[in-house]
């Protein structure tokens, strides 16, 4: 197959029961495609509370999808099908929190040793002794003893993160799912952090769905963005085309308020002057019908409001889901990019 994983039109939707037992449904991600081919890197690109983690789970399989498919290499992951830990040892999830994500108990040698253990029964103890030295000199905490050797509270933050990726490596996944695997570091070291990710890829042939709010570090990292708002996704394409020319407000509004030192700042004002205030994400508990955007969107028209807006295919895999494209007005979002 050509993709290595797939989420096929999923949705989730949760059952939260508030005050006086009354229940809700939270919409929390709505019919949304991802498609990974190995050696790709995605990134899925939205604020917080727009279902991108959620999304993420799904894929990690830690939620079933409400309805839709996950698709490991061509064939669909049944609810009861295949075990768990088979699905894990080709699809490794990245949490933003290494703090939390390691046993606090044991030493990095025992971390890394249970991931063997579990997934390779195979090994003998010294065969995982020498697995476990390569992991550590493969995301560079060298010499691989002595990081071994220590407890997590004795690393740094990055190192630490360092540590579960080598963990989730230790697997030997063909996929790794990276929650803003960098936004908890210090700004100082991520950027080390995304040459490993990208090293991985190239070393090993990895997929990689990263998952951030921060346009800047997809720029940097990724071949193709995927853009999602309000549980939906809006946009998807190449990176170069999604970001010199975006195909959706949305996606316009999420670059111009990107810090990007070459254009200045001031952009998004400029563009959402027509619009009195931006307001908050709206709530997915009672979404907005037709285009979940249209609250906030200065272009929004009449159907906007009242209809899902269809999917125009703009070529190259580069496709996004706004009424200004079958209404032949797509040329405004051009004409309101700042020259750089
Ligand atoms: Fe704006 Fe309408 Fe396009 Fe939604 S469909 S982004 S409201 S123009």
């Amino acid at each position: 197959p050509e993709y290595v994983l797939e989420a096929r039109d999923v949705s989730k939707h949760f059952t939260v029961r508030g005050a006086l037992g009354r229940t809700t449904v939270v919409h929390a991600v709505e019919d949304a495609t991802v498609r990974l081919k190995p050696g790709q890197i995605l990134a899925l690109v939205g604020e917080s509370g727009s279902g991108k983690t959620t999304l993420a789970r799904m894929l990690a399989r830690f939620h079933e999808p409400t309805s839709g498919e996950i698709v490991l290499r061509g064939e669909a992951v049944s609810r009861s099908g295949r075990a768990r830990r088979g699905y894990h040892s080709e699809v490794q999830l990245i949490f933003q929190d290494p703090f939390g994500s390691l046993n606090p108990m044991h030493r990095v040698r025992y971390n890394l040793d249970r991931a063997l253990r579990l997934h390779h029964r195979h090994l003998t103890a010294a065969e995982r002794e020498e697995r476990t030295t390569q992991l550590l000199e493969r995301v560079s905490l060298t010499p691989a003893a002595e990081f071994a050797a220590k407890f997590p509270h004795e690393l740094s933050g990055g190192q630490r993160q360092r540590v579960v990726i080598a963990r989730a490596l230790a697997v030997e996944p063909k996929v790794l799912l990276g929650d803003e695997p960098i936004s908890m570091l210090d700004v100082s070291i991520r950027l080390e952090m995304l040459n490993l990710l990208q090293r991985l890829r190239t070393e090993d042939g990895l997929a990689l769905l990263y998952i951030t709010h921060d346009i800047a570090s997809a720029r940097y990292l990724c071949d193709d963005i995927a853009v999602m708002y309000a549980g939906q996704m809006v946009e998807s394409g190449p990176k170069e085309a999604v970001i010199a020319s975006p195909q959706h407000p949305y996606t316009k509004l999420l670059i111009e308020s990107s810090p990007d030192p070459e254009r200045g700042v001031g952009d998004r004002e400029a563009f959402f002057a027509g619009a009195d205030e931006l307001g908050e994400p709206p709530s997915l508990i009672d979404p907005p019908t037709g285009c979940r955007f249209h609250p906030r969107c200065p272009f929004a028209m009449k159907e906007c409001g009242e209809q899902a807006p269809p999917r125009a295919e703009l070529g190259d895999g580069h496709w996004a889901k706004c009424w200004l494209h079958a209404r032949g007005r797509a040329g405004e979002l051009a004409d309101t990019t700042h020259a750089a």
